[in-house]
């Protein structure tokens, strides 16, 4: 469904995108994850076709989005960062345009609106001005506009950035939604985002690309051992300092409530809770609990990531 060979994009002398290759299959819920700055809006318009490469050849169902740009963004659904919503139209009049803009035969016109209003659960306020509904409802046209034409490819953009926690739970499921009949590549830096929606995550930083993994893979292997979360009743430098002995490390305390500590630490290869609760009884510590947790996503990510000096165009 999409193939990208080689892309480079340079804004002046700053590259964006530095020698990104891939494949996205027919089907697949990509999850395109980075921090602010990444690259990830560059590397979707390019995609899209409103942006061309430096270098490198990008096919959208089989199509090179250099030659047939008009072509490519009818057949797609694009979802960008800031929707391009026209406020003084209503949103029914603006789904009309947004039709027309991709060709959507005029006998299917009606019933094509209808059932995006539907599906996104706009019938409401239909003829209500677009100026006059919240964020939330106006990334709902946005996804609305997205996929009027049916496309079996959709692109989204940060399809939550700015919303509430309500409307957020309401642009998921709707995306949850969608997903299940198309491609759908998704763009974010919210990791519980990727974990809600894609199946497949592809990690760019600056401009690279540093993983391309299963979600469920990136999860199970990470790179990185299990962490270990003990809650224990004394000095918490002394047991800080027996974990260290132990093979623990990656000191964080989590929380203090008198006497009560809680303590999380990465477990060393081949090391097991057990290893640890015997020596921590035999010096006296009370340990009330003790937790292995796998690493989340954000573990993962961290770890791939790790925190860097500022740039001045982050
Ligand atoms: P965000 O999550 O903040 O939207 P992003 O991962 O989408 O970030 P991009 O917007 O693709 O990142 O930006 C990648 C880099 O390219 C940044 O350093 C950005 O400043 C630069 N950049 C993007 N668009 C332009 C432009 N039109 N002119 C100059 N530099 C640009």
């Amino acid at each position: 469904m999409i193939t990208v060979q080689n892309v480079f994009k340079y804004f002046g002398r700053i590259p964006a995108l530095k020698d990104i290759s891939f494949e996205i299959g027919r089907g697949e819920i990509v999850g395109f994850l980075g921090k602010n700055a990444a690259g990830k809006t560059t590397l979707m318009r390019i995609l899209t076709s409103y942006l061309p490469a430096t270098s490198g050849r990008v096919f959208v169902g089989g199509k090179d989005v250099d030659k047939n740009s008009l072509a490519i963004r009818r057949y797609i659904g694009y979802l960008p960062e800031t929707p391009p919503l026209y406020p003084n139209m209503t949103v029914r009049e603006y789904l009309k345009f947004a039709a027309q803009l991709k060709d959507v035969p005029v006998k299917h016109m009606r019933s094509r609106i209808d059932r995006v209003l539907d599906d996104c659960r706009l019938l409401y306020v239909q003829n209500k001005p677009i100026a006059h509904l919240s964020k939330g409802y106006k990334q709902r046209i946005g996804i609305a506009q997205a996929i009027i034409n049916e496309p079996e490819l959709l692109i989204l953009d940060e399809p939550t950035s700015g919303l509430d926690p309500v409307q957020i739970q309401q642009v998921r499921r709707l995306i949850k939604d969608i997903e299940s009949k198309r491609t759908v590549l998704v763009s974010t830096h919210i990791l519980s985002e990727i974990e809600h929606l894609a199946q497949r995550v592809l990690i760019i930083n600056r401009g690279e690309i540093i993983k391309d993994e299963s979600l469920k893979g990136l999860l199970a292997q990470g790179g990185a051992p299990p962490k270990i979360r003990v809650r224990f009743k004394g000095e918490r430098d002394r047991v800080a300092r027996m974990m260290t002995s132990l093979s623990f490390s990656g000191q964080a305390p989590i929380s203090c409530d008198g006497e009560t500590h809680v303590l999380e630490m990465e477990m060393g290869e081949g090391v097991t809770p057990n290893d640890l609760i015997s020596p921590l009884l035999a010096a006296g510590i009370q340990v009330l609990e003790v937790k292995e947790h796998p690493l989340s996503l954000e573990d993962v990510f961290l770890r791939l990531n790790p925190p860097q000096p500022e740039r001045a165009d982050e």
